[in-house]
């Protein structure tokens, strides 16, 4: 016997199949629709049709998956009517439905949405009687038209520059009457729309627009299911990692109705602030809208408790009088509605135990909740929340530390604006403050301009009139986003504080006119390419470039971090190269240095010069005379790093690079250097194409370097033990490792580490003290981690060196691989980025057996990893996975690998 699949699940008053466990069936949406249904709390009744309908329809087509769900949902559309007491299709009371998309991530605003389905120009009529308010009736039929025709009929605008068709038409009827707000339209002009909009689409598509609700409800859910496949959900996912297999939902619900007059309204709420954290309840609300209104920024928007509606009076600076009489909160406009929706938010919180981003209506004085989800947030509100939520009892530790995504953490340790600087700076416009941090930089209109921009290394504000989510890409790489319109809750606001990205929304002075490229406030007008500032946590505009200033661990910030350092067991070191780098890393809680590049110190002033002496000298006797010119300085150098790092762990790499690397390659460059050395052009230009490699990174290099020139690694030992002497006379505790780069077998290892300890019995001899130093060596060539064991025996400590790992085995050159690895990924060849996130099944296998074979010979040998992979969240807990000791990335990654260390340790159970 065959069990057939079930596509259909029912929610609403009677009955209710589905619950929140069940997002991959029914999407996010339907599945805490379903929730809020057994809460007790209002919702329109519906039913979902499952993510597996949405399979079939992908794989097996339109007509496969209309028959395989069609009697279910001939028998959730009774199921409604028999909730709502009216039937479908019935053009005297019609029934109306909304469907909605719903995939198992919340993907806002990425899908379409179709309201009031079911009227035509009969039940258009039926419905006017039955509300006796015919306004509302057309009101809500343009709306289906204009939503139906662009959504299942594909009316959408043409170009960049051009307007949706169905806005223009409405624009121009607007203009005739005399008139701003789609509210002031009447009846009659609400029943020319939809003529228009009729005409519209019969003559861009030669086909009217559909009568029969079935023929319109079948449409729509196609429609749906095709969504999951446009642009703009593409995009999201492919920046949002979700899967294309997942598909999407469709609700479909009864409509309840916002727009039947002044007792009646829609809007979104937060169970607390998405921008700070902020425990408290806020949102906006519009009177007598439907739908997108809010979100959409057609009219100024009103708060819905009236603390968050007197601060919103202030930054938009609107007198306390005129915000009571024209933007009233709904606490006070409607006190009833607010007592019950503030019941319905503390409901939904306490039971999801995350905060939550809440959609509702008021119909002629009764609230009905029409979505629940756990709301995005800034990386600020994500560690806000989660410690208070801590604090409140509401969740444990490990649930507070796994709320807050690391990579977010980003958000906090962005720079803010040096307060010095902003003292002078000018503020043009203010807008609100849709989503935190400080940015600078040239203002472009176009999010395709964006991204060309950004590709060229400039830094780009994007100004819009509004953003959609055609923008998404061009957001992503924007310094900042400026909307004139919108509010915290508008498209810009929503994925902007996703993003971590500052933006001010609605700064309604600021006009923008797409088609000259100007903004324009007041008489004061910005072209393309002018520089502005914006400050996401004021909604300040201001004129011009500011300078920006570090952020610092502290508060919830603080106590996040030292929650996570209890949880975790890996260390977390830092790769620095200077004091100054130290200092913020330790200061960000870095627990040592796990990789100084020592090249680094010659490149800055004048320590090129000697550098550069030596790579010209022409025999042994020269170099030396050069490298003993550097000495001091490294000495000096490494003096530094001790003393910052006292007490904890320094790891100094030999010299790396090709020395190629050192010396200029362009005539004007060799030109200089040759007066500076006094030596003949021919002379720099012969040693510079001598140095000329086909493939450096595969040629002389790393211990190479060392072994031809042993003087040189005779210099790095000598400035590394003076120095770790003369720290140690200073007061510091000095703990150094030294590191050999690039070995392949343990015969280079041996003949570096020889050259090391003869340095070091030299330099003890001459000062009469000594200091233990570790010696070890990078696991960075394939066959380094293939014959672990052998260099184990004599080595230390391993670390890691995934970015030539990842070259080497991969066989990606590092320098060449961003002209194909994007078009590759996306072509599925690998799922990510292996030189962002580290290749757990290829490279990674080689990590777990280098670590295997060196732990067998020396049990206690130090593992490390110090390529790029060691801030990145996902390659953090693979190797907590494989057993290494510590992870060591950039300053600014150092809280984000603490917390992703901790998560990993926690997920190990
Ligand atoms: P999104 O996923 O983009 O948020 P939704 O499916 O939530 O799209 O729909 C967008 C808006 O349409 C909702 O916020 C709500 O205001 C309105 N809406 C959806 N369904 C109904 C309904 N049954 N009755 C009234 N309004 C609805
Ligand atoms: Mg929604
Ligand atoms: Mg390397």
């Amino acid at each position: 016997m065959s069990t057939k699949t079930k596509y259909v699940y029912l929610f609403g008053g009677a009955r209710t199949e589905g619950a929140a466990s069940m997002k991959n069936l029914l999407g996010g949406k339907g599945a805490n629709l379903a929730e809020m249904c057994r809460l007790g709390i209002t919702v329109p009744s519906g039913f979902t049709i499952s993510t597996e309908a949405c399979t079939v329809f992908t794989e097996r087509g339109r007509d496969a998956a209309l028959k395989l769900i069609e009697g279910e949902v001939l028998e959730g559309v009774a199921f409604v009517e028999q909730e709502m007491g009216k039937k479908f299709g019935n053009a005297a009371d019609p029934l109306l439905l909304s469907v909605r998309s719903g995939a198992r991530a919340s993907m806002p605003g990425m899908m379409d949405t179709i309201l009031n389905l079911g009227l035509n120009d009969e039940a258009v009529v039926g419905l006017a009687a039955k509300a006796g308010n015919e306004r509302f009736a057309w009101d809500s039929y343009r709306r289906f038209v204009q939503m139906y025709g662009d959504v299942v009929m594909g009316l959408k605008p043409v170009s960049k520059e051009d307007h949706d068709p169905f806005e223009v038409i409405i624009d121009m009827i607007k203009e005739t009457r005399g008139v701003k707000l789609d509210t002031e339209l009447d009846t009659a002009d609400l029943k020319e729309l939809v003529a228009r909009f009729k005409a519209l689409i019969r003559a861009r598509i030669g086909r009217d627009f559909p009568t029969d609700p079935w023929e319109q409800l079948w449409g729509a859910v196609v429609a749906v299911f095709e969504s999951w496949n446009n642009d703009r959900a593409r995009v999201y996912r492919e920046l949002n990692d979700i899967p294309e297999a997942w598909g999407t939902a469709v609700n479909v619900q009864a409509m309840v109705f916002g727009n039947l007059g002044d007792s009646s309204a829609t809007g979104v709420a937060f169970t607390r602030d998405a921008g700070t954290g902020e425990d408290l309840f806020n949102g906006e609300f519009l009177v007598n809208a439907q739908g997108e209104d809010v979100v959409a920024g057609i009219r100024t928007p009103q708060q819905v408790s009236l603390v968050g509606s007197r601060r919103w009076a202030e930054l938009a600076q609107v007198g306390e009088d005129e915000r009571r009489a024209k933007y009233p909160s709904l606490e006070e406009l409607m006190p009833e509605i607010y007592r019950q929706l503030l019941h319905a938010e503390t409901t939904l919180e306490n039971h999801f135990k995350d905060m939550q981003d809440l959609e509702f209506t008021i119909q002629e004085g009764r609230l009905w909740m029409l979505q629940t989800r756990n709301g995005k947030r800034t990386g600020a509100a994500m560690v806000r929340i989660a410690m208070e939520m801590l604090q409140q009892g509401m969740i444990d530790e490990k649930t507070a530390l796994q709320r807050v995504a690391p990579d977010r953490l980003n958000d906090l340790l962005h720079p803010i604006f040096d307060p010095k600087a902003l003292k002078a700076s000018k503020v043009i416009a203010r807008g609100l403050p849709a989503s935190p941090g400080a940015a600078t930089g040239q203002v472009v209109f176009f999010a395709d301009e964006a991204e060309e921009w950004a590709k060229q290394g400039k830094a780009v504000i994007l100004v819009r009139q509004e953003t959609s989510p055609e923008d998404l890409r061009g957001m992503s790489v924007a310094k900042g986003i400026l909307t004139a319109r919108g509010g915290m809750t508008s498209h810009a606001a929503v994925v902007a504080r996703g993003m971590g990205k500052c933006c001010v929304s609605g700064a309604g002075a600021v006009h923008v006119d797409p088609k000259a490229r100007t903004m324009s406030i007041g008489e004061q007008v910005y072209a393309e390419g002018d520089w502005i500032s914006l400050n996401g946590s004021t909604g300040e505009v201001f004129a011009g470039r500011i300078q920006t200033k570090d952020a610092e661990l502290s508060g919830d910030f603080g106590a996040l971090m030292a929650l996570a350092d209890r949880y975790k067991r890996m260390e977390v070191r830092t790769n620095a190269d200077t004091p100054e780098e130290a200092r913020v890393a330790r200061a960000f809680g870095a627990t040592g240095i796990g990789l100084c590049r020592t090249e680094h110190m010659f490149f800055e002033g004048e320590r090129i010069v000697p550098m550069r002496e030596m790579i010209l000298a022409d025999d042994e006797d020269g170099r030396r005379k050069a490298l003993a010119k550097l000495l001091p300085i490294q000495r000096a150098d490494f003096e530094g790093l001790f003393r910052e790092m006292s007490g904890l762990p320094v790891t100094i790499r030999l010299l790396d690079p090709p020395l190629h690397e050192f010396v200029p390659h362009d005539e004007a460059g060799q030109r200089e250097m040759a007066k500076e050395m006094k030596v003949p052009l021919t002379k720099i230009r012969m040693r510079v194409d001598e140095l000329q490699e086909f493939n450096p990174m595969l040629g002389l290099r790393g211990c190479r370097l060392g072994i031809v020139h042993p003087e040189i690694t005779e210099m790095q030992a000598r400035a590394i033990f003076e120095a770790a002497l003369d720290a140690r006379a200073k007061g510091a505790v000095v703990k150094a490792e030294i590191m050999v780069p690039l070995v392949g077998t343990v015969r280079e290892f041996n003949a570096q580490a020889k050259v090391i300890r003869a340095v070091a019995a030299q330099v003890f001899a001459e000062r009469g003290q000594s200091i233990e130093v570790m010696l070890g060596t990078m696991i960075e060539t394939p066959r380094a981690a293939l014959v672990a064991d052998s260099i184990g025996r004599q080595a230390e400590f391993f670390s890691f060196g995934t970015n030539d790992l990842t070259q080497m085995t991969m066989g990606f050159s590092r320098d060449d691989a961003g002209r194909f690895l994007p078009d590759y990924v996306k072509a599925g060849m690998y799922e990510h980025d292996p030189f962002r996130s580290i290749d757990q099944k290829g490279v990674g296998l080689l990590v777990e057996m280098a670590v295997n074979k060196g732990r067998a010979v020396r049990p206690d040998i130090e593992v490390g990893v110090c390529g790029e992979h060691g801030g990145d969240p996902a390659s953090v807990a693979f190797f907590h996975r494989a057993g290494l000791d510590y992870v060591s990335c950039s300053p600014f990654r150092v809280p984000i690998a603490r917390l992703a260390a901790a998560q990993a340790a926690i997920a190990d159970g």
